[in-house]
């Protein structure tokens, strides 16, 4: 059993380091994007109301987002465990999970620079049918323009241009980062350098889950 949070800027990386988990601890990942963007893509009532905020670069309503994750988290899969990925991104939705009564085993916390996430994120790809994603420089598919693990043709998200990049990160810095401490003082925050290779910051992060729970992976 082991529940997990990640917690960093956008394009920190963790979706990228989402998937490296699934594969060795067998847990799913969710993440409040991909909930997003299917609901969008599909839409849901809750799609229509998080567009305009999500291509704003705006934080979807808390309500919202916490109603979504309260579903997710009801279904048999998370039985064994969880990687919420991109949630809480505020303290009333960390605190909305407590009142869930979910108990969290680690936050890791991947910490990237901003002037890195600016270049990180311009070269975002995304695989919108399986939610795999990659980096035209830095973690490339072995087909251009084509998903590894599906197949589908990759795209680029609406919300990665810089204008709205930059909203993204000051809504970071005043929303989301209070975490970090609002985590720190419940003794469950693990910083990881994340400005370094993914498989450098992979290693990381599984050596921190390791110490946690050595017998799952
Ligand atoms: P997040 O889920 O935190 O928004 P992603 O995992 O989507 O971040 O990563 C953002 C972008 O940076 C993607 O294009 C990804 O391929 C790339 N990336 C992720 N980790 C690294 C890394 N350690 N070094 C270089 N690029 C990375
Ligand atoms: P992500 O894929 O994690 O970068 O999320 C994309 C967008 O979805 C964000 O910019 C927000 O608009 C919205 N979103 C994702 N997760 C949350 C969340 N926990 N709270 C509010 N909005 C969210």
């Amino acid at each position: 059993m082991m529940n997990i949070i990640l917690l960093g800027a956008p394009g920190a990386g963790k979706g990228t380091q989402a998937e490296k988990i699934c594969e060795s601890f067998h847990i799913p990942q969710i993440s409040t994007g991909n909930i997003i963007r299917a609901a969008m893509k599909n839409g849901t009532e809750a799609g229509k109301k998080a567009k305009a905020f999500v291509d704003a670069g705006q934080l979807v309503p808390d309500e919202v987002v916490i109603e979504m994750v309260d579903e997710r988290l009801k279904q048999d899969d998370c039985k064994n465990g969880f990687i919420l990925d991109g949630f809480p991104r505020t303290v009333p939705q960390a605190e909305a999970l407590e009142q869930m009564g979910v108990q969290i085993d680690a936050v890791i916390d991947i910490e990237v620079p901003d002037e890195v996430i600016m270049q990180r994120l311009g070269g975002r790809r995304c695989c919108l049918h399986c939610g795999a994603t990659y980096h035209i420089s830095w973690n490339p598919p072995k087909v251009e323009g084509v998903c590894d693990k599906c197949g589908e043709e990759l795209s680029i998200r609406k919300d990665d241009k810089p204008e709205t990049i930059a909203e993204r990160l000051r809504i970071y810095h005043s929303q989301t980062k209070p975490l970090e401490d609002y985590y720190k003082g419940r003794h469950k925050l693990h910083e990881v350098e994340g400005n370094r290779p993914v498989e450098a910051v992979t290693a990381d992060v599984l050596s921190a889950l390791r110490s946690l729970s050595p017998l799952e992976a």
